[in-house]
């Protein structure tokens, strides 16, 4: 066989893994393509054969399976032919194979771990023994710190231990089914309250011992706990007698605590101390950290707090160092490869455009203008970071610069992370550059001239939902380098793009972009100035953290004129005198959004919860205005049409998932209410609060809330009295960590699950060691530093295969 077609297979199981094993990689499937590949080939002692096909598999055993192969592609050695037994072993080989197993075996070959344990364990992200040990506690319930109820405090996070006296189903505010609960002790009762759980109250029968967390608050003169964490107590169990802290998990419908906790604890004995731990011992010692099994078994069960701390230390330390190590390589290897294209400072063009604006650049723009520009003119690529608070005007800063790769004789591309937002961005340059645009080719292109500049420049439109006649069209100009700037969606990352006179790739609210794609912009031979761009407005520790890589630029005004948005939070009784309030607005002419509470983070569910208020809003609430629905999953051509009849004034109150949260830019729209206010993080609010407010008109933002938290309201209440986004990012950090901050799941970024940003020490220490590891092995390619590779290529597959 040709290394041709080794090459091929070795790229599509690459992007099988890095599309997360779902069987993504190639059209019709891995199976098909396999068959097809191996076809009069002597590849078997290469590849492993799978009897059930690869779509039979388990994820894990997927992932193994690519892993095993691209391993002996690597070597040219035939894979251990024992880990195929070993995928498909029944359960009654499980305790004799134990053995065999590798950290990265299944879950499913652990004792007590049956397939449908192993299905809910696979929903908290957990694959195999390792993602086990590494599914750490939420907190621990400290029960040698269990209270009485007559110690509990308001206010505080508690621990107390209690006899259930009565549980009954409940409606609650007239809306919500509950369980509620009276309970108590020899020193008195407690009310509890369980929200959307009516079930508990069968369950909890009276006598029933329970162990309850959370916070207490007075209601109508009793002490109440509101959605505690509950654990059941059997008989003879007395957790005070434990002397430990408890470790209590993330949970997930039918997994009971006990049985996690159990199966956690056996998978600890046997498995904590056999992980490697990839941080050479010398390393730890300079740092001041634990050694790796320790810390996983302590952050478990530790020995006390100071154990924990340290335990957490430690794996925050991981945390740091391997984003440390991305980042400075991905630095290393941009600053490195040269091969920028030098583009001019001042051109006509450029003059052009910023006098034909409508207005002139505030202060801010033309200082990070000018930042740009001159990182331009440099042979070594830019990469830049422009942050900016919604409506600071970022768009024509980003504008400016492509016209000046089109000035230089080059070409300009601008990713949106959605096809609204690209679509949004096309019009807004068109709009910019001298008026509605004249559309050509099927809506898709348009040209236009800015005096003196001596030709027509074109501007195409390039995304996925495009029929294949249109991008086409799109395509070719840009592959024969006859279109000067094109806008679109992660589309533009697809192989087929060519964009051969690349000179500036400017990506718009970068944090929703998965960090590989960047590296997908470089050109054969040629690297393209990169200017990316956020309206999440991080915190400069937090940004040297994750964007080490990155230099910044920031836009610290809004242009003068704007409308401050008055921000309420509704507490929940007053619902419905929220609901009066957006109507008033719609009779005084004006629109509204409504923003569904998020109910967890899948699309599927955000959609059915979008249509469901869709519809209760239509008849109940505001019969007789005109309401439309967007969410993500809608054709691009029913988004194209509720957005259209959004601006055009046909609609009144748009009803929508969180897809608004960036983009739209409607001046007549001056209430935004979002409801589940709680559920999001407060940068979150703050960017679907710049929807409103851009326009003349005065502009509100209601936050709505069912039964919020105290330490809810409080977080909402912020956001009545901060209305810069930084402040407001600064504030939310000290409520989350920074993995919360980020939705780190569609960011593309890491979980940072242990580090914090008060780490300043630990990220100081991770940063020198990775900074100095690059320096002696930059591709991370020495024996001793197998480890290291290997758990970097866990977590950044992309970088690994770029690095060597
Ligand atoms: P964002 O930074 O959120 O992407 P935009 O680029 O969308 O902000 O700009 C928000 C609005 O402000 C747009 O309508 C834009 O035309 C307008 N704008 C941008 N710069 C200025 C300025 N210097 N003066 C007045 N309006 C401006
Ligand atoms: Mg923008």
């Amino acid at each position: 066989m040709t290394s041709t077609e080794l090459e091929t297979l070795k790229k599509v199981l690459s992007l099988e893994k890095s599309k997360g094993y779902k069987n993504t990689a190639v059209v019709g499937g891995l199976d098909r393509f396999l068959v097809r590949w191996m076809e009069g080939k002597a590849s078997e002692s290469l590849i492993e054969p799978l009897p059930g096909g690869y779509a039979d598999l388990k994820a894990a055993q997927r992932q193994e399976w690519i892993e095993d192969t691209l391993r002996a592609l690597e070597t040219g050695a035939a894979p251990p032919k024992k880990k195929a037994t070993r995928a498909r072993a029944k359960p009654s080989a499980k305790v004799e194979a134990s053995t065999e197993h590798t950290p990265v075996s299944p879950v499913s070959v652990l004792p007590r771990v049956t397939t449908a344990v192993e299905a809910k364990l696979n929903r908290l992200g957990v694959h195999t023994i390792r993602d086990l040990l590494y599914l750490f506690p939420r907190r621990h319930n400290d029960f040698g710190q269990m209270l009485r109820v007559s110690e509990l405090e308001i206010d505080a996070l508690q621990t107390v231990k209690v006899n259930v006296w009565e549980a009954r189903e409940a409606f609650l505010g007239g809306r919500v089914k509950a369980t509620e609960a009276v309970v108590g002790d020899e020193t008195g009762n407690l009310r509890v309250v369980w929200f959307n759980q009516p079930y508990l109250a069968k369950r909890f029968k009276s006598g029933t011992r329970l162990v309850l967390s959370g916070r207490v608050n007075v209601f109508m003169g009793s002490k109440t706990m509101e959605a505690p964490e509950y654990e059941v107590l059997q008989d003879g169990e007395e957790p005070e007698h434990s002397g430990k802290q408890v470790p209590v998990y993330p949970l997930i419908d039918g997994l009971a605590q006990r049985t996690l906790r159990r199966i956690v604890s056996e998978t600890l004995n046997t498995w904590a101390n056999r992980i490697d731990d990839h941080l050479p011992e010398s390393l730890r010692r300079r740092a001041g950290i634990l050694d790796l099994s320790q810390a996983i078994m302590q952050a478990h069960y530790p020995a006390g707090d100071a154990a924990r701390e340290e335990a957490r230390r430690r794996l925050a330390f991981d945390e740091l160092f391997s984003l440390q190590m991305y980042v400075l390589s991905r630095r290393r290897q941009w600053r490195e490869s040269g091969g920028g294209v030098p583009l001019p400072r001042k051109t006509d063009l450029l003059q052009a455009f910023l006098s034909r604006l409508p207005f002139p650049l505030t202060d801010a723009q033309s200082k990070a203008l000018a930042e740009i520009l001159e990182d331009m003119t440099q042979e070594r690529p830019m990469t830049r970071l422009l942050q900016g608070d919604v409506g600071s005007g970022k768009t024509v800063v980003a504008l400016a610069a492509l016209l000046t790769a089109v000035a230089g004789g080059r070409q300009g591309a601008f990713m949106a992370p959605t096809e609204i937002l690209a679509e949004q961005h096309f019009r807004t340059i068109g709009n910019l550059l001298g008026g509605p645009a004249e559309t050509e080719g099927n809506g898709n292109l348009f040209t236009f001239r800015l005096e003196p500049f001596e030709r027509p420049i074109s501007v195409g439109l390039l995304i996925g939902s495009h029929n294949r006649r249109q991008r086409k069209e799109v395509q070719e100009l840009l592959a024969a380098g006859a279109l000067d700037l094109v806008v679109g969606t992660h589309a533009l990352f697809q192989q087929d793009v060519d964009i051969p006179r690349l000179a500036l790739a400017v990506v718009d609210e970068q944090h929703r972009f998965g960090v590989m794609q960047r590296a997908s912009l470089r050109q054969k031979g040629e690297s393209p100035h990169l200017l990316v761009m956020s309206a999440t407005p991080i915190p400069r520790s937090l940004a040297l953290t994750l964007y080490g890589d990155l230099d910044i630029s920031v836009l610290d005004e809004l242009p003068p004129g704007r409308q401050k948005i008055r921000t309420r939070f509704v507490e929940p009784p007053r619902r419905q005198d929220a609901y009066d309030f957006l109507r008033g607005q719609v009779s005084d002419g004006r629109q509204a959004f409504v923003v569904c509470p998020l109910i967890e983070e899948s699309e599927a569910l955000q959609t059915r919860a979008a249509t469901t208020e869709f519809e209760r809003l239509s008849t109940e609430v505001f019969p007789g205005l005109s309401i439309g629905l967007l969410h993500g999953r809608m054709p691009l051509r029913e988004k194209e049409e509720v957005m259209e009849r959004f601006y055009r004034g046909e609609v009144d109150i748009l009803v929508s998932t969180p897809v608004v949260e960036v983009g739209i830019d409607n001046p007549n729209a001056s209430v935004i209410l979002i409801d589940g206010a709680d559920r999001f993080g407060l940068a979150q609010l703050h960017q679907f609060r710049g929807r409103v407010g851009r326009g003349e008109h005065p502009s509100y933002c209601l936050l709505l809330s069912d039964y919020p938290s105290a330490e809810a309201k409080e977080r909402l209440q912020i956001m009545e009295r901060v209305d810069n986004g930084f402040a407001v990012a600064e504030e939310d950090l000290k409520f989350r960590g920074p993995g919360d901050y980020f939705g780190t799941r569609q960011s593309g970024l890491p979980d940072l699950r242990q580090a914090r940003l008060s780490d300043v020490d630990l990220l100081a220490a991770a940063r020198s060691e990775a900074s100095s590891l690059l320096k002696k092995d930059p591709n991370v390619g020495h024996p001793e530093h197998r480890l290291i590779r290997e758990a970097l290529e866990a977590q950044w597959p992309e970088l690994v295969g770029e690095i060597s």
